[in-house]
């Protein structure tokens, strides 16, 4: 591995006064973290200055890659006209209205500063539009840390209860009991056994949460006949369907929504909407969105924020989405199949047996051959999880960035070059895994 003898230092520095270092779990890594000093176009160089593709961007988040002119332009103008105010701005409504103009099902909008917040807040949208008290998550999905929303995400499967009633696991330590009660666990995929336990919860249901590709149950496409269903069953039990695009959104130009052709109540969105600065928001049909409309005070979810809206984040995203163009999208899914091909064909030079998972420009590496459709199927193929950590910290030291459970985003920062430079790292990086 190249020497980093700057990272080292700050690392010393950060375990003074950081838990552990880090304050955020899932930028950790061992030995010690290795501090970004800045990116440009597709690539970060670090405190030591190794250059590396970043092949994640910011877990998903940046999807002009870094230094956007236009990003940069809009960010500098606001930057100069204030950061924030105790007032609306005028971007807010912008943002607002190429959002609904591109999500079929969205009307109106509301903003937070994380994704957390914002499924925190469709959640409680909908508890208080239905008025009752229970939430639907599929196991193993992430959803953020909002105490309901992080449940079932247990590493450890003896906890995890029957394949047809899989337990509301808590993921935190010290996790109410009854918070925990108040979540339905339905497998991903499986659709007779997913509808048999949303029936059973009937009338105490307030929202079934999904996410059509959810990265840590394997970053596998939803079946369309498991989505239909989702649909059919909420309207029949009078529950909301909350659809959480925080990183799906990416996946066309009217979000994931529109590529798998699915109508929910309630979208979360957040990462690729800030154009890289700190963003969520929960958009829906008007009449649901309804719940937060403080001009009937008080309302029924009262939703604020010191920097919720804050025209920071306003700003970059409207510029972040006015490049996103369908020619952009058709970019970013040729680069994300180059991708595919270039990295298949190296396990089949190596002999080894892997796979790849997702869609456009979100791809997940599996180092197993066995067919993956949920969590449990991933995670069964835990050695295989094992070894995409090992493959990632390779890589790393290759000169490629991607998370340590194999995910991957691409920009329109990248050409067809990179995509090869990442597949040929790839190649080193098995080959010695394999030897
Ligand atoms: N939902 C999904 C599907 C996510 O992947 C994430 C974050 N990776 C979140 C919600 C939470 O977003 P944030 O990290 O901005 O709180």
């Amino acid at each position: 591995a190249p020497a980093t003898p700057n990272s080292e230092k700050l690392y010393a520095r950060a375990r003074e006064v950081m838990p552990g270092g880090n304050t955020r779990t899932t930028v950790f890594r061992k030995p010690h973290q290795i501090y970004a000093q800045r990116g440009d176009g597709c690539r970060i160089t670090d405190v030591d200055g190794h250059v590396r593709i970043d092949a994640l961007g910011n877990f998903t988040s940046l999807i002009h890659g870094y230094g956007n002119r236009l990003i940069i332009e809009a960010a500098t103008r606001q930057l100069e006209a204030g950061t924030c105010f105790g007032m609306p701005t005028e971007s807010e409504i912008r943002l607002s209205e190429i959002l609904c103009d591109r999500l079929p099902s969205v009307e109106q909008l509301r903003y937070t500063n994380s994704g957390t917040e914002a499924v925190m807040n469709a959640i409680k949208a909908a508890r208080a539009y239905t008025g009752r008290p229970k939430i639907a998550k599929c196991e193993g999905a992430y959803h953020g840390t909002y105490d309901p929303a992080e449940t079932s995400q247990d590493a450890s499967p003896a906890t995890w209860g029957d394949v047809d009633r899989p337990g509301s696991v808590p993921t935190a330590k010290g996790t109410p009991q009854g918070v925990l009660d108040d979540v339905v666990v339905i497998p991903f995929n499986n659709t007779p056994i997913a509808e048999a336990i949303l029936r059973a919860s009937g009338n105490s249901l307030a929202a079934v949460l999904v996410d059509v590709m959810p990265n840590r149950a394997g970053l596998v496409p939803a079946k369309p006949e498991y989505l239909a269903m989702l649909r059919r069953v909420t309207r029949e039990l009078g529950a909301l369907l909350i659809l959480d695009e925080v990183i799906t959104f990416r996946l066309g130009y009217h979000g994931a929504q529109g590529r798998f052709d699915v109508e929910p109540d309630l979208t979360t969105l957040g990462k690729i909407i800030g154009g890289g600065f700190a963003i969520g928001a929960i958009g829906g049909r008007a009449e649901v969105m309804s719940v937060f409309d403080p001009s009937k005070s008080p309302p029924a979810v009262p939703h604020g924020g010191t920097f919720s809206a804050n025209p920071m984040s306003m700003s970059a995203g409207i510029a972040a989405l006015e490049e996103l163009t369908p020619a952009a999208f058709e970019k970013l899914e040729a680069l994300g199949d180059r991708f595919d091909q270039g990295v298949r064909a190296c396990f089949t030079r190596h002999g080894i047996k892997g796979q790849v998972t997702g869609l456009g420009s979100l791809r997940r590496v599996h180092l197993t051959d066995a067919p993956l459709s949920d969590y449990r199927s991933t995670f069964a193929a835990a050695d295989g999880a094992t070894r995409v950590s090992a493959l990632a910290k390779v890589l790393f030291d290759e000169g490629v960035i991607i998370a340590g459970n194999g995910l991957m985003a691409f920009s329109t920062a990248m050409e067809d070059a990179d995509i090869d430079e990442i597949v040929r790292a790839f190649d080193r990086a098995l080959l010695s895994l394999a030897q």
